[in-house]
């Protein structure tokens, strides 16, 4: 390669180096460009990120805010501690002022739970209490004995009566009229046994429980039955809604007592009752409401069950690593049905708890939140025209936009810290766009001008290195002609001269001898003068000032003289020649003497590299509109690569058969340039060991 760089035109190298002085920086440039656009779109990031942050924070804070108002209402209105009713309408209270919280809900030391409209596991389930009058007891016990191992039910109804005139207390009386009402039903006395339920309704108390179930629940199912014994359906049907109204307004514990079971089949067997038809009109809309409350009352229970599972364990755990401070809120989500949930809890004050209650909590509301909060927020912060704030869900889900239109892309989101942990706050730019697409247009026009000039650098190289291989080879051609030439020059001139000096000596006597010494410095001249005529042609055609001499004359003609002149040489060889010439004439416009100067030039090459097979052929033909010459061998034969390369100028084949023929590489170069300036074309085909033919084209015109 440095070898080859001496012989490189000082153009060449100019033309190099200026690639590289000026597409380099150029390269920089642009990459530094792009380094600038990344920088561009990080700032940009940073900006808005923090842009962003303060409004998450913002937004964040008035969620807490409203947190510690809600904590504060209640510390200060809590009531005092007396019936649970009392509890649940305190809650029901504090919810309906903050509308960010609902399914308000405090929390015992037990892991009980009461809630605006049920407790679940609340209270701890009371036994039954012996009776207070011995006097009771032992009638009592007599009565169950008649009743159930004697099977003497009016015996049993008469003993019960009396230990019911032997107690006041509304504890144990419930029990005892639900007793003489059972025993009524039993011996098919239905109207009685109603009525003795009924005094059981009359007492109005319904922290009474008959077992865990409260008194007027169980009287009123017994009436309902009563009545459907009775046929007297008008009336079961009355019962039954009345029922399961108290039922509605009066719920008790879920963890016992079977309030779901009542609720659920009170609830069917009201809706699958045959209506007496005086009733339809005045109680249908009646019953679809009462339907639909207690339809919300199962919602809100199945609600009210989740967050005990939730809620209790975590307290708990928080309990045992001693990280629940009073009134420190904390917060959990929970996924349910694909929608999640918020928790709100905090540990009540010290002077609470003492009352056995541990912990209050709420679901935030997260509609309320999006749709009222976070947009009234919003309204104070100024963000400029370009931006809007939106919050998203899920797998980037829009929940809310503050302007509301169709957006794809935002520029930057941030989660939020502390609630709401699977939501974002969103910058959106106001067409929508990302800030990759922002920065977008700048990166691929600087992206195409680096690939551009990284291209154009590149082909320049290959440019450069393809034009110095060619002229280092060109340039090895050329010395290797001037040797060739002079080797060339050399070798006739001493054979003329030595055989002109022999005869001049006048020592050669023999005419016969004198004849052939003639011959051959005729002969060697005349390879002198074609040699020099071809160097001479080439330098003229290389230079552009070679004239031809056109005129219309018979290419048959020409062919045939040229042979007979060679003819006689190349049989003294050995050569067997071959013409087929046809008998018309062919007339193209043509320059006699340099197309036999292109026939020698093959003739010379087909004797020069043809070995034991020592046959040359010489057709002239015509077809349509061309003349026809070919030449044909059956000589060395020519390599597939090597034939694109044989009318290069000094191109000379590199094989030991070339290497002993004289040559000097021009022959054909001269041949193709004078058959194109006829306007037609010298074509080979050869094979390596079989032989070559080379046809040329003129046309006829
Ligand atoms: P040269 O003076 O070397 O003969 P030419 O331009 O006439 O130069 O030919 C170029 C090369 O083509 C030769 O070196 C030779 O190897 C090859 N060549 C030309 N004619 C023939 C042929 N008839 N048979 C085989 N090789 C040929």
């Amino acid at each position: 390669m440095i070898e080859s760089l001496k012989h490189i035109n000082p153009k060449t190298k100019i033309l190099f180096f200026a690639f590289i002085l000026i597409l380099f920086p150029s390269a920089i440039l642009s990459y530094l460009g792009l380094r600038s656009i990344d920088r561009n779109a990080e700032n940009l990031r940073t900006k808005y990120r923090g842009t962003i942050n303060l409004v998450r924070d913002k937004l964040e804070r008035e969620v807490i805010q409203l947190e510690e108002n809600l904590r504060n209402s209640l510390i200060e209105l809590f009531p005092n501690l007396g019936k649970d009713d009392d509890l649940k309408a305190w809650l029901r209270n504090i919810e309906s002022d903050n509308p960010a919280f609902k399914h308000l809900f405090l929390v015992n030391a037990d892991g009980g739970l009461i809630s605006t409209s049920v407790s679940l596991g609340w209270k701890k389930l009371r036994k039954s209490q012996p009776f207070g009058n011995p006097q009771t007891a032992a009638n009592f016990n007599m009565a169950e004995k008649a009743e159930f191992i004697e099977k003497d039910i009016v015996d049993a109804i008469e003993l019960y009566k009396k230990a019911l005139a032997s107690t006041a207390s509304s504890q144990e009386r419930p029990l005892l009229l639900s007793r003489i009402g059972r025993c009524y039903f039993k011996i098919g006395k239905y109207k009685e046994g109603i009525n003795e339920y009924k005094k059981i309704l009359g007492s109005g108390n319904e922290e009474v429980t008959t077992g865990l179930v409260p008194a007027s629940i169980v009287a009123l199912s017994q009436i309902a039955d009563g009545y459907k014994a009775l046929d007297a359906s008008e009336e079961q049907y009355n019962v039954m809604l009345e029922l399961y109204q108290r039922l509605l307004n009066h719920p008790w514990d879920l963890a016992g007592g079977d309030y779901l079971y009542y609720l659920k089949s009170t609830s069917t067997e009201i809706q699958s009752f045959d209506l007496p038809s005086s009733n339809i009109n005045s109680t249908e809309r009646n019953i679809r409401e009462l339907m639909n409350r207690g339809n919300k009352l199962l919602e809100q229970i199945r609600f009210i069950e989740l967050i005990h599972k939730k809620i209790v364990p975590e307290i708990e755990s928080n309990l045992k690593r001693g990280t629940f401070s009073e009134l420190q809120p904390q917060h959990i989500s929970f996924k349910e049905n694909n929608s999640t949930f918020q928790l709100g809890y905090f540990r009540l004050p010290s002077a609470v708890q003492q009352s056995q209650l541990l912990a209050l909590g709420y679901k935030i509301e997260q509609d309320y939140i999006l749709s009222n909060l976070f947009p009234e927020v919003l309204t104070s912060v100024e963000l400029g025209r370009d931006v809007f704030v939106g919050v998203l869900g899920e797998k980037d889900s829009l929940l809310y936009l503050q302007h509301n239109r169709p957006m794809s892309n935002y520029l930057v989101a941030e989660n939020f810290s502390q609630l709401f942990v699977t939501w974002k706050v969103a910058l959106f730019d106001r067409d929508g766009k990302s800030i990759e697409q922002l920065v977008g247009r700048e990166r691929q026009l600087y992206l195409a001008f680096f690939v551009g000039i990284i291209a154009v650098m590149l082909i320049g190289v290959f440019v450069t290195v393809r034009a110095v291989i060619h002229e280092s080879e060109v340039s090895r051609m050329k010395s290797e002609f001037v040797s060739n030439v002079s080797h060339e020059l050399k070798t006739p001139l001493a054979l003329i001269r030595m055989f002109g000096e022999t005869l001049d000596t006048g020592i050669v006597t023999d005419e016969r001898k004198r004849r052939e010494f003639y011959s051959i410095i005729r002969k060697e001249s005349e390879r002198l003068t074609h040699l020099i005529n071809n160097v001479l042609d080439f330098s003229r055609m290389d230079s552009g000032v070679k004239e031809y001499n056109f005129e219309e004359a018979d290419l048959v003609e020409v062919v045939r003289s040229s042979l007979e002149a060679y003819k006689f040489h190349i049989r003294d060889i050995g050569f067997e020649i071959e013409s087929e010439l046809p008998g018309e004439l062919v007339m193209p416009h043509i320059d006699k003497d340099a197309i036999s100067q292109v026939l020698l030039n093959l003739l010379s090459n087909a004797e020069k590299y043809s070995e034991d097979r020592k046959y040359i052929r010489v057709g002239v033909r015509k077809d349509s509109n061309s003349a026809l010459i070919s030449v044909t061998d059956h000589g060395v034969g020519i390599s597939k690569e090597e034939l694109k390369k044989i009318f290069d100028k000094f191109y000379r084949v590199h094989t030991a058969k070339a290497k002993e023929t004289r040559g000097s590489g021009l022959g054909l170069t001269l041949a193709k340039h004078i058959i194109e300036a006829h306007g037609g074309t010298i074509e080979v085909e050869s094979e390596a060991g079989k032989g070559s033919k080379f046809t040329i084209r003129i046309p006829l015109r």
